[in-house]
């Protein structure tokens, strides 16, 4: 079964050949589109057709709403996939496509809509008993009303856009004197990066985990999870290696995670490929957000459970029902993601675009690389630095931290900085080969390396 003759897929990258990978396998039809100096990049070559979309800035390209709605609707592509980032949680995308009779690979827009307010989706989840951190239940009004609550909750607190998202515009606040200052600057970030000053406050969990779950529901209420993965190591709030399962998981942990991560799919009618992010400390987890897309790290889910998520969007999408039920999920081995970027850790991982001189991608078994580069390929610098994802598998979470050392010792990648070093460094991390990590292991550990 193809489900779809005809699939656009709108983003560029790693994640647009991912998509068109699946859809490939399915017998789907690939389109590409692109901004102009993307013309040359994998991801129009590996398409079967391919279109301009517009000039480098993403608001003129990859964000231009009705420029790619009009080629899909000229090449007489069926369905719009959005990858992550751009336009994959733009409930006003979603709901164009669905005005244009083009069937939008993801949830409804009324989920992603209801999703993309921090505050609102708290509400909702609360009230179906899932278990949320302490917050102001409405946006911050007044700075008296402000730091009630923020002693009534206990410093440290939170400011957060409710809007928020890529870790933009979060503020820590230990204790009262520092209260107005976050919320004023929190409040301006909001508005200038989300169009929407709404923040809130919340309980601060000092040292916490960052544990997900992914799901995927089909659009007549069938839901199955596809286990927990672990994403604690983060730069700026942002994930840089993830792995499943998560290494502290119990069996009686994961069920209950698992239990409400369904729930707040069931509340929020959700469909399609979802997950559900919580903060775990000292045994108790708190739902932080939903992301309503396939996340980057999804490629770790896929390597333990050998479910691919993109043909299972695809098929979902279609109407069809899911193809698999919990039972058939089951975990096998362990996989580790590194996100390569061009970046340097050793200046505050500043971005460090331009060409890439020298290539050569790693192999063997158990090793997946999902990229968009290559050889005299030159990195743009207004996109995002990610560049590659170097995944590994293992039997158990040893062997595939022994084959990501070997695999970041295989792989060549000259001309530009990137994060391979660090990588490295965390690979071989006594509190990491442990599994000890919380989301503050970056700042301690490579402070105490450098
Ligand atoms: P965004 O949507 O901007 O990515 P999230 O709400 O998903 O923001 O949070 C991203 C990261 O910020 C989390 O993984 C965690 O490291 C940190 N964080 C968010 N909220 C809290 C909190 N209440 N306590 C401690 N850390 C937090």
């Amino acid at each position: 079964m193809r489900y779809f003759n005809k699939i656009l897929i709108a983003n560029r990258g790693e994640i647009a050949i991912r998509v068109m990978r699946g859809c490939r396998e399915l017998g789907i039809e690939t389109v590409a589109v692109y901004s102009e100096p993307d013309k040359n990049s994998l991801h129009v070559k590996y398409a079967d057709e391919a279109y301009l979309a517009g000039e480098a800035h993403p608001s003129k390209s990859y964000l231009n709403k009705e420029k790619i709605i009009s080629i899909a609707k000229k090449c007489g592509a069926e369905a719009i996939h959005p990858g992550y980032g751009f336009l994959a949680e733009n409930s006003e995308f979603a709901r164009l496509c669905d005005e244009e009779g083009i069937v939008f690979i993801g949830p409804s827009y009324k989920t992603i809509e209801k999703m993309g307010s921090k505050l609102g989706s708290k509400h909702m989840v609360s009230s179906a008993g899932v278990p949320v951190l302490p917050y102001t239940t409405d946006g911050v009004r007044s700075l008296d009303e402000a730091k009630k609550i923020s002693s009534e909750i206990g410093y440290p607190v939170i400011v957060k856009a409710s809007a928020g998202g890529g870790g933009i515009g979060m503020q820590i606040v230990e204790d009262e004197s520092g209260l107005e200052e976050a919320i004023e600057k929190g409040m301006r970030i909001a508005k200038s990066a989300f169009g929407d000053e709404t923040v809130f406050i919340e309980k601060y969990l000092v040292k916490p985990r960052h544990i997900e779950l992914q799901v995927l529901c089909d659009q007549q209420g069938n839901r199955v999870h596809l286990y927990d993965r672990e994403c604690s190591i983060q730069r700026r709030h942002q994930k840089l290696v993830e792995e499943a399962p998560c290494p502290i998981m119990t069996d009686e942990l994961r069920e209950k995670m698992a239990e409400s991560a369904l729930k707040v799919a069931e509340v929020s009618g959700y469909y399609n490929a979802g997950t559900v992010e919580f903060l775990y400390s000292n045994g108790e987890y708190y739902f932080m957000e939903m992301n309503t897309r396939l996340q980057v790290e999804h490629t770790v889910t896929e390597m333990v459970t050998g479910i691919d998520l993109v043909k299972q969007q695809i098929r979902v999408a279609s109407g069809e029902d899911l193809a698999i039920s919990q039972d058939d999920i089951k975990l096998h081995g362990h996989a580790i993601e590194c996100r390569i970027n061009a970046e340097d850790p050793l200046n505050n991982f500043s971005a460090d675009p331009g060409k890439i001189v020298r290539y050569r991608s790693p192999g063997g078994p158990g090793i997946r690389v999902d990229s968009g580069i290559h050889m005299g390929y030159t990195i743009p610098p207004m996109y995002d630095s990610m560049i590659s994802k170097l995944c590994s598998w293992g039997f158990d979470r040893e062997e595939s931290i022994n084959r990501m050392r070997r695999a970041i010792y295989e792989y060549v990648i000259l001309g530009v900085k990137t994060t391979l070093p660090l990588h490295h460094a965390i690979m071989n991390n006594s509190q990491f080969i442990e599994g000890k990590t919380h989301t503050h292991f970056l700042t301690e550990e490579h402070v105490k390396k450098n």
